[in-house]
């Protein structure tokens, strides 16, 4: 490099942190300038009683996507954070008391099958290969290439036909299983990203394969110990991280941008700017009064955005060994309920809850002989159901902590020590999300690779984004996979 660039990133998330150490590692002085008080983003962590709840990921996956972040600069994710391994991966759970335990051994998952459905036990191992070889076309190979043109994504054509991209997770793993339970065993996984299941293209199938491949970990201390280790890294390259900066605009000038300004009005002038900010946001706000900011803006509002998700915390002064780490339980309907909270403008009286229930893995996360949990539901965004989360909040978490005292944890209230919520009108104003979006743009075939925002600005030429709304999109691999695709443009551009 001829000369020492600078760089500024807007928003300490998984991806935006992955940014920046990449920057770093690679000698591009790099700030990243965060709103909250907290680093992590949609993984931040809150500390309550005692407890300590992180209030998005849990479940790891792909840990060698987070380990090359340290490999660049030659040192070891080991020293900075422990990752623990999560068995099983998830337990799943139907009303009728049906339970499958997916844990990553063949033989375990065959014998389950068997009991439950014996012609699926050929289906299932289709579908593994097929997953597998999602994985291998759409993760490793295309995961981390910015698809700045359409001829990238004509390129990539035939092995998406091939594989019949085109069609839905749930017509694919139908088509491989037959027992009705099953197939939502291994079709409920996009919504891990956003993804409605029976709309989003079967290449997110591929997260099938990525969990048995790579397992399924947790961070001792949790996710939030992770981003510390992030932090930490970062700072040990030489980056830095202002907590409390809210970005109020990026000043551009024609086809370039300038400086970020502060809402307390401090002006800092950088080289390049990436934005691991909501994409809406970052155009419509960050980048307000400029053509190009009012253009994408008005153009990403007419794409499809991921539901939302209403979240509980809370901790019990008692220990549940009955309890496995992840857990889905689903309720009685199952496409009609995920038709609803992708289309309909209200509240389904119906629940699919995911329980994070950490303390099966890790003891620090609650005072001693109690355990910490979240549970959630997935919610239509505000964009579809124009519900008053202050008034039905509440209620909800009520609601559901009743469904889950029935059916799962007795005596949940008598041992209910600290409890709060986070709704789509927290994702909304704590975060910035266009419509209390969890998982930003929708995941579907029209929203992917080149049709999704891209890691590179069409027009601004050192504007970038980084995270969930850019290629490839939602959940921690996908967002530290965008941020190896924007570092690449970032220190190409650099060196130019
Ligand atoms: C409840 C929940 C559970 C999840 N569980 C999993 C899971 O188990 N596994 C998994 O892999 N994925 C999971 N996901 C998805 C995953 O968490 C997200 O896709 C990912 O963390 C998003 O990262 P990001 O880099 O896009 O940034 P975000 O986390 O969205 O961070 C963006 C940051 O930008 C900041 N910001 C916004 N505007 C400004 C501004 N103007 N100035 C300064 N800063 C600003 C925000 O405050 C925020 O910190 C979950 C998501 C949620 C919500």
């Amino acid at each position: 490099m001829s000369m020492t660039r600078s760089a500024a990133v807007i928003g300490a998330g998984f991806g935006g942190l992955a940014l920046a150490i990449r920057l770093q590692s690679a000698g591009v002085q790099t700030k990243v300038y965060e709103k909250r008080d907290k680093p992590g983003g949609r993984a931040y962590v809150y500390s309550d009683d005692g407890f300590t709840f992180d209030a998005g990921p849990t479940v790891i996956t792909d840990p060698d996507c987070l380990e090359q972040l340290w490999a660049l600069s030659g040192r070891k994710m080991s020293d900075y954070v422990t990752l623990l391994p999560v068995t099983p991966f998830y337990q799943l759970c139907w009303e009728d008391g049906y339970r499958f335990d997916y844990a990553n051994d063949q033989e375990a998952i065959d014998r389950q099958i068997a009991a439950k459905s014996p012609d699926d036990v050929e289906g299932y191992r289709k579908f593994l290969a097929y997953s597998e070889d999602l994985y291998r076309e759409g993760y490793e190979k295309l995961g981390t290439v910015p698809f700045l043109n359409f001829w990238s994504m004509i390129k990539a054509a035939p092995q998406l036909i091939r594989l019949e991209s085109h069609r839905s997770v749930y017509s694919k793993v139908a088509s491989y299983i037959k027992d009705d339970q099953l197939r939502q065993a291994f079709s409920f996984h996009s919504l891990l990203v956003g993804g409605n299941p029976f709309d989003t293209s079967s290449i997110y199938a591929l997260i099938h394969a990525l969990e048995r491949k790579g397992g399924v970990w947790f961070a001792k201390g949790g996710t939030g110990a992770l981003i510390a280790g992030m932090v930490r890294l970062l700072e040990d390259l030489g980056g830095k991280v202002e907590l409390n900066a809210e970005i109020d605009r990026i000043e551009a000038e024609g086809d370039r941008v300038k400086a970020v300004v502060l809402k307390d009005g401090r002006r800092d002038a950088f080289d390049m700017i990436a934005s691991n900010a909501d994409v809406v946001h970052t155009y419509k706000a960050l980048l307000r009064g400029t053509p190009r900011g009012e253009k994408q803006a008005r153009a990403l509002e007419k794409k499809r955005f991921s539901m939302s998700l209403f979240v509980v915390y809370f901790g019990l002064s008692t220990k549940r060994p009955d309890l496995r780490h992840h857990m889905v339980l689903f309720g009685p309907r199952y496409r009609e309920l995920i038709r609803e909270i992708f289309s309909a403008d209200g509240l389904a009286e119906d629940f699919s809850l995911y329980l994070h229930a950490p303390s099966v893995t890790d003891d620090s996360l609650a005072p001693e002989g109690g355990s910490a949990y979240y549970v959630l539901s997935p919610v239509p965004h505000l964009g579809t159901a124009d519900i008053d989360w202050a008034v039905e909040g509440p209620k909800y978490r009520d609601r559901i902590l009743d469904y889950l005292e029935e059916h799962y944890i007795h005596d949940l209230r008598r041992d209910l020590v600290t409890v709060r919520h986070f709704t789509p009108f927290d994702f909304r104003d704590e975060l910035n999300a266009h419509l209390g979006s969890a998982f930003s743009v929708e995941p579907i075939l029209t929203q992917s690779a080149w049709f999704r925002p891209h890691n590179r600005d069409d027009e601004i030429s050192n504007l970038y984004i980084v995270g969930a709304g850019t290629h490839p999109g939602a959940g921690i691999p996908g967002v530290v996979g965008s941020a190896k695709a924007t570092a690449g443009l970032m220190i190409e551009d650099a060196q130019k």
